[in-house]
């Protein structure tokens, strides 16, 4: 198999993988990054971000990607296509290979591969994606002032989502498919007293219709029991917060993780444990997941790849 050095390899296109890059580009780093299955990751589903800090008039998710990706080739970033496959960290140089084919022997390694929301495997979100259906509230909420909308889940995120959106909407519907709510405490009390949340205990959503849009979700409550009920509610928007997957698979044996598979990071650092291994944005953050908070750790782990190498003198 072809084999190829290099001083730093990122593995991700997404706030932190790009930011990252950034920041090794300039260091002179000569990073290499592959973008995986998703260049320019999460964002590139969303329309307007609205509170990335530097853009008063909002940018289009994908605008802001590329702005990202040519800032960091601006400083000599390797932008490649490729996914990630197989990867042995047992030892430096790290080596990870891409596409099954061709392995990279890195000195440091910054894991950027993000997390992914999960859907219910509805044909309707496919179809409605971006008009109407979101698995994030802070990103698409604002968009749902005054209207009405529904959060399917009933986990603390599920519960957080529920309660910011309704600090927008005129209405929420909190879709739960089991009698109670898996959240803490506190945010279950929360969503039960807020006056503009109604909790569906025991309903699952079925289907979207609408001819512009979402307009209204198809619900079933006691799925499968004797007194099963079908009916439709109308709704302008869809939330899914139902859980993220962390794309950390084939780091899953050398890195620590917690029981979601997030990679567990020392403090509020980058560091996974690994000496010259490093992890930023979602695949190690369970509790933001902002593209802000995703650029921020992309830049902690440029910074300590840049001293892990300066310190054995190797740039
Ligand atoms: P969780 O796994 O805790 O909850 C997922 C929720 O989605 C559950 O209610 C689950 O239902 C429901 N669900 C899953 N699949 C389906 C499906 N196919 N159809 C309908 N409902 C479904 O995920 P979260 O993202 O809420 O939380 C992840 C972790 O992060 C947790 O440990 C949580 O405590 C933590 N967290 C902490 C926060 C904080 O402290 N502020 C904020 C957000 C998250 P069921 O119960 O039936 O399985």
């Amino acid at each position: 198999m072809e084999t190829e050095k290099v001083k730093c390899l990122i593995i991700g296109s997404g706030p932190a993988g790009y930011t990252a890059a950034i920041y090794a580009g300039r260091a002179n780093l000569a990073p290499v990054l592959y973008e995986g299955l998703q260049p320019g990751g999460q964002l590139t589903q969303t329309t307007d971000v609205e509170n990335f800090p530097g853009y008063p008039a909002g940018v289009q998710g994908p605008q802001l990607m590329e702005d990202l990706k040519a800032q960091a080739q601006r400083f000599g970033a390797d932008m490649r296509f490729g996914v990630a496959t197989a990867a042995d960290l047992s030892e430096a140089p790290y080596r990870v290979t891409i596409d099954g084919e061709k392995t990279l022997e890195a000195e440091t390694l910054i894991i950027a591969t993000g997390a992914t929301a999960k859907y219910l495997g509805l044909e309707d979100e496919k179809k409605y994606a971006g008009m109407g259906v979101s698995a994030c509230a802070t990103c698409d909420g604002f968009f749902y002032r005054k209207k009405v909308v529904a959060v399917v889940g009933g986990g603390d995120t599920a519960c957080e989502e529920a309660i910011y959106l309704a600090g927008l909407a005129s209405k929420v519907y909190l879709i739960v498919r089991k009698p109670y709510l898996r959240a803490s405490r506190i945010m279950q009390e929360r969503v039960l007293k807020h006056e503009r949340i109604e909790v569906l205990f025991e309903h699952n959503a079925v289907g979207l219709y609408g001819d512009n849009g979402v307009e209204g979700v198809h619900l079933v409550r006691r799925m499968g029991e004797a007194d099963e009920q079908r009916y439709d509610r109308a709704i302008d928007g869809f939330f899914l917060a139902i859980g993220h997957k962390p794309n950390s698979d084939i780091f899953k044996p050398w890195v620590k993780t917690d029981e979601v598979g997030y990679i567990m990071t020392e403090g509020d650092s980058p560091r996974t444990g690994i000496p010259g291994v490093f992890a930023a944005g979602d695949v190690a953050d369970p509790h933001y997941r902002q593209a802000i908070t995703a650029a921020a750790s992309g830049c902690k782990a440029a910074i300590e790849a840049e001293r892990y190498l300066s310190e054995r003198g190797m740039v």
